[in-house]
């Protein structure tokens, strides 16, 4: 028997989808941790996959707090002055105190007006909207170019850039609105080259060249700047 076994997945929760890293062993608890690296769910070897979500779910709004806040608190570091990425873009962030909440971005800089304490929430808010509206139409292009209809949304979490289910289902994590273009294409040319082979097997890969010439250029500026993308503490 292994130590242990880990496996990438995901879970859709009422408010968000979230990714979560599950490692089996030979403890005999079960136990959900948040962390800098994501989401983390230990179980015994024996506990079934639905058993392992029901546990999950009984703690949804709690996980969902978390992750909120730890989003929130990445964007905290966000000062007057300092940089939010978006679109492979430095925006100057430009914090004006007031009453009313607003995000707009005006050239180089994203301007953020709000009580002080909102506004971290409003960058993230507003980062998150922006995702919304252009990643999951990325991947159902990229979708389409395989041939394949596939449901598109976001996902969370500090693990991972993108997923695809059995059943069709992309997900990109929504913190990827900080890289240029070309390099969320990558992750959603990707996820559609998932839709035909679920591995990374070398026909899995001819499939993401013949999508995506540049894919190892990308991968190469995820590895090196993605961190700065994701969630931290
Ligand atoms: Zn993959």
């Amino acid at each position: 028997m292994p130590g242990s076994s880990r496996q990438a997945r995901t879970i859709r929760l009422p408010g968000r989808e979230v990714a979560y890293l599950l490692s089996r062993s030979r403890r005999r608890t079960l136990a959900l941790t948040v962390s800098s690296t994501g989401v983390r769910v230990n179980v015994p070897y024996w506990v079934t996959l639905q058993e392992i979500e029901t546990f999950i779910r009984e703690r949804g709004d709690w996980l969902q707090q978390i992750l909120e806040r730890r989003e929130a608190a990445q964007a905290t570091r966000l000062a007057d002055g300092s940089t939010v990425w978006y679109l492979g873009r430095a925006l100057k962030l430009r914090c004006f105190p007031g009453l009313f909440e607003e995000v707009r971005r005006v050239r180089h800089e994203l301007w953020v007006s709000g009580a002080g304490e909102a506004i971290p929430e409003l960058i993230a808010g507003w980062l998150r909207r922006k995702a919304a509206r252009l990643l999951p139409r990325r991947a159902r292009r990229y979708g389409a170019r395989v041939g394949r209809d596939c449901t598109a949304g976001l996902m969370t979490g500090a693990s991972r850039w993108g997923s695809c289910s059995a059943r069709g289902a992309v997900r990109l994590n929504w913190q990827l609105i900080g890289a240029p273009l070309w390099v969320i294409d990558y992750v959603a040319a990707h996820e559609a080259a998932h839709l035909l082979h679920l591995d990374h097997s070398p026909r899995f890969w001819n499939q993401v060249a013949a999508l995506h010439p540049h894919w190892r250029e990308a991968r190469a500026w995820l590895k090196m700047h993605g961190d700065g993308l994701m969630m931290r503490d």
